[in-house]
């Protein structure tokens, strides 16, 4: 059997009946990353020599007798996630060879629950974008068919999991990057509520909808990841102080008398007849466990992605003031008369174009004069919209969605064109904007319209605050009664 294709929950229980070591099993993760990456590209960063050293620890620990679902189990890292010793470059040129001096909260929790951490994954330059395409690194493929994006921005983290390099894998999700991507390569993504886990330590892009993201190969496993890494933190603020619920617990409750909603503006034309076709079976799927369905209607969605794209870029100019070429990362000092040319030469050349175009965006809207029409009525927007999903919510359990309108497309298809990229964002910027979780969960294939590989599809569960364990719930159970999870890409 090939150690890196199990579970957590399989790898676990090998590991406590010391079937198997945590060695062996990250040196079979370590392997494949070497067998396929070459042509994947997911990570930017191997840390071979300290992933060993930590499965040792975790054998070590093992041996006296210490008991953890993680403890041993490898997992992958988006490059916007800090971690103490292993460089994080946010896939950005002005951070290329940063070391960050501590590990994010949520990594710190992991290893101490004993993850063992292989290396760090390709994204869009910090974060920004859907395909992976905007890394000043390189493009990272979908494994199911290599000449398509894995979808982004936590793009090399998806693929890592999908191609079996890794056992799970974390991403971040600001405006869709860990959903949209796990639909893309067929795997499991987890959007956390607002505040469940700690940001610090992940580099901001949008500081009031950014979340750590999960990414594994069942809903159980992304359940018990998200036990590791959730509750309230002393260095972010805005984490809840709430208990933090077994989200295992529940699973494997019958749906039977579960309402879910069905908002009419995400069932929109435009959407792949693939997709459509297998969202309306895994409905059949669902009311055969006992589920319900209530159309709701969500008028406001169609302003979720307009008011999206104005805070979005409104905080990550704020956010990417702090690299000025003097504190940290890449500094020009060639030909540079003052301080005002090292920002300037620093910055022209440390950030790529969409980290640019965003910059310029968000200085435009949040400068004298187009603040009130642009930036505060957005946020005025954002309220409204959160109180419409908040009160769709009180009428039923969770919502169900497509993840995206279609699946995966060609590298370099629509890289040029930034606003068919931002509308790719078009069923993820909602519940983003509103601080919800959302789960995408494998549905099916579907064949792209330029092409003849069936490719993966997802669906969306979107839940009330906090109600991770619901959407898990569902999730789970729906895989129970689906193979979908089970495909593989053939690599
Ligand atoms: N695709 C979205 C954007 O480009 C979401 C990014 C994210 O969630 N990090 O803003």
């Amino acid at each position: 059997m090939e150690l890196n294709t199990l579970t957590i929950k399989q790898a676990g229980q090998m590991l406590a009946k010391k079937e198997i070591s945590s060695v062996d099993l990250t040196k079979a993760c370590l392997a494949r990353i070497k067998e396929v990456d070459g042509k994947i590209k997911a990570c930017l960063t191997v840390c071979e020599n300290e992933a060993l050293t930590q499965a040792k620890t975790a054998d070590a620990r093992r041996s006296k007798g210490e008991q953890g679902e993680l403890l041993g189990i490898p997992m992958l890292v988006k490059d916007v996630i800090m971690t103490k010793e292993v460089r994080t470059t946010a896939a950005s040129r002005i951070l290329d060879n940063y070391t960050a001096p501590y590990d994010a909260t949520v990594v710190r929790r992991l290893k101490a629950a004993g993850a063992v951490l292989l290396g760090k994954t390709n994204t869009d330059e910090f974060a920004h974008g859907s395909s992976t395409e905007n890394s000043a690194y390189w493009t990272s493929r979908n494994p199911w068919d290599l000449t398509r994006v894995p979808g982004g921005s936590s793009g090399g983290s998806a693929a890592g999991v999908a191609a079996d390099m890794s056992i799970f894998a974390l991403g971040t999700d600001t405006g869709g990057s860990t959903r949209y991507p796990a639909a893309f390569c067929g795997i499991v993504g987890l959007k956390q509520t607002y505040g469940r886990s700690s940001r610090f330590g992940l580099m901001a892009m949008t500081s009031s909808t950014d979340v750590p993201g999960i990414f594994g190969k069942t809903v159980a496993d992304v359940a018990l990841v998200l036990n590791k890494m959730a509750g309230v933190d002393k260095n972010d603020a805005t984490t809840v102080n709430d208990l933090v619920p077994d989200y295992g617990k529940e699973l494997s409750k019958s749906l039977k008398g579960l309402t879910i909603g069905l908002p009419a503006e995400y069932f929109i034309k435009g959407i792949h007849q693939g997709v459509i076709k297998a969202i309306n079976q895994a409905m059949e799927t669902f009311k055969n466990l006992g589920v319900k369905f209530k159309p709701v209607s969500l008028p406001l969605t169609k302003y979720a992605l307009p008011v999206y794209y104005i805070i979005c870029p409104a905080e990550i100019s704020s956010n990417l003031a702090r690299f000025d070429g003097i504190g940290y990362g890449f500094s020009e000092q060639n030909g540079v008369k003052n301080l005002y040319e090292t920002y300037a030469k620093s910055r022209g050349k440390g950030f790529g174009l969409e980290a640019k175009r965003r910059i310029m965006l968000g200085t435009y809207a949040l400068s004298a004069g187009y603040y009130d029409a642009y930036y505060l009525k957005a946020q005025k927007v954002r309220s409204k919209l959160r109180q419409e999903m908040y009160q769709a919510l009180e009428e039923v359990d969770c919502l169900l969605t497509p993840t995206a309108p279609h699946p995966a497309f060609k590298i370099g298809q629509q890289v040029d064109d930034p606003l068919k990229m931002y509308l790719e964002d078009i069923f993820m910027v909602a519940p983003s904007l509103a601080g919800l979780p959302g789960l995408s969960v494998p549905c099916g294939f579907a064949v792209p319209d330029d092409g003849e590989t069936p490719l993966p599809v997802g669906l969306q569960l979107i839940g009330k605050r906090l109600d991770e364990t619901t959407i898990l719930r569902v999730g789970h159970q729906y895989e129970q009664a689906t193979e979908w999870h089970k495909q593989k890409a053939k690599i």
